[in-house]
């Protein structure tokens, strides 16, 4: 799509993770041709980075989360939908139609925007992490486990996505030390099960990292405090997976809508209307409770049906 020959869109959906591409599908059904602007480097979120889905309905025996992603691409395009690979870099909301500048393909402008960028990995902010990113620290143990094969690895975290990370790394490490700064697990209980009862995971609770250690050209151990006693050690390691969490993708929006405290986008009650009338949200970048793929699908539905009526009222 050239710059010249762009039409203001009825509809624009930012971002592709289940809660936009079932956005879209639902607006191209109703016939709206939606454009989405699906991100540079990785399009599909962050299902694209996990292994198998054992809970999104429909898959009894589980589906690959880059599979899932695929399937609900193909099925929004099947219906109409545009997809640009580029990244929202700032948008204009104050007039009626809103626009949106990305990176590499310029300005798109549309009747009405919906905002589905979910989140990114929270970082744990100590000396070392961003020095051995890529050298050691990850946030993706599907990207990276193999990288340290028969390496000590720490994860970092105790929730889902830690226990997940420990268990998929076990196949790879000579050890894997799970790290966790309280002494009871936010993880469901069938995750930590899995963790507990695979042999080749450590843990250790009450424990913070404090520091990443490395020679200048990887990383080679994490400092360590233990909260009770407030002793210092230091563990051996080259991977360090930070698995704590992550934080709505809202910058690009420059105040554009109002955000909660958290950083996740304001909606109106159980609606997904942002403060901008014509901008609605759905998925992780307004959610910071449930964060699943399918609440996340669920809210795309609503949020393009937000839209519809948005868009109907208008005509
Ligand atoms: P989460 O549930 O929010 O857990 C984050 C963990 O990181 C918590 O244990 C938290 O500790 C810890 N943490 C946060 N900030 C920290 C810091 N600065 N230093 C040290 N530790 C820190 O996040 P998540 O594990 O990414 O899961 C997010 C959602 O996705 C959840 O709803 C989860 O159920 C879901 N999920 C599901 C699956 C699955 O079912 N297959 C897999 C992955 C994720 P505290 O507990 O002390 O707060």
């Amino acid at each position: 799509m050239t710059q010249e020959t762009r039409e203001v869109q009825k509809a624009i959906v930012i971002g592709s993770g289940p809660a936009g591409y079932t956005a879209a599908l639902y607006l191209a059904r109703a016939g709206y041709k939606p454009l989405m602007i699906a991100g540079a480097l990785t399009p599909g979120g962050q299902l694209v980075n996990t292994t198998e889905v054992e809970n999104f309905p429909g898959f009894p025996d589980g589906v690959m989360g880059p599979d899932l992603m695929d399937n609900m691409r193909d099925q929004a395009e099947k219906f109409g939908t545009v997809i640009e690979y580029d990244d929202v870099t700032s948008v204009d909301f104050s007039g009626d139609i809103k626009t949106v500048h990305t990176d590499a393909s310029g300005d798109f402008a549309a009747q009405a925007v919906v905002i589905t960028t979910g989140s990114q990995y929270r970082k744990l902010g100590v000396p070392g992490e961003i020095e051995y990113s890529g050298r050691g620290v990850s946030y993706c143990a599907t990207c990276d486990g193999f990288f340290f094969k028969d390496k000590p690895i720490v994860v970092v975290g105790g929730g889902d996505s830690a226990m997940e990370e420990a268990d998929f790394l076990s196949r790879f490490g000579s050890s894997v030390t799970l790290i966790h700064r309280r002494d009871s697990f936010r993880a469901s209980q069938i995750m930590l099960d899995r963790v507990k009862n695979n042999p080749k995971i450590n843990i250790l609770m009450n424990t913070i990292v404090t520091e990443v250690l490395g020679d200048d050209n990887s990383a080679t151990a994490v400092r360590l405090e233990n909260t009770q006693t407030h002793e210092i050690t230091e563990l051996e390691a080259n991977g360090i997976f930070i698995a704590i969490g992550h934080v709505p993708q809202t910058e690009f929006l420059g105040g554009a809508v109002d955000l909660n405290p958290d950083g996740t986008i304001v909606v109106d009650g159980a609606s997904t209307r942002t403060s901008v009338e014509g901008v609605f949200a759905a998925g992780d970048v307004v959610d910071s409770v449930y964060q699943q793929a399918i609440s996340a699908a669920g809210m795309g539905c609503r949020a393009a049906l937000d839209a519809q009526h948005y868009l109907t009222d208008k005509a």
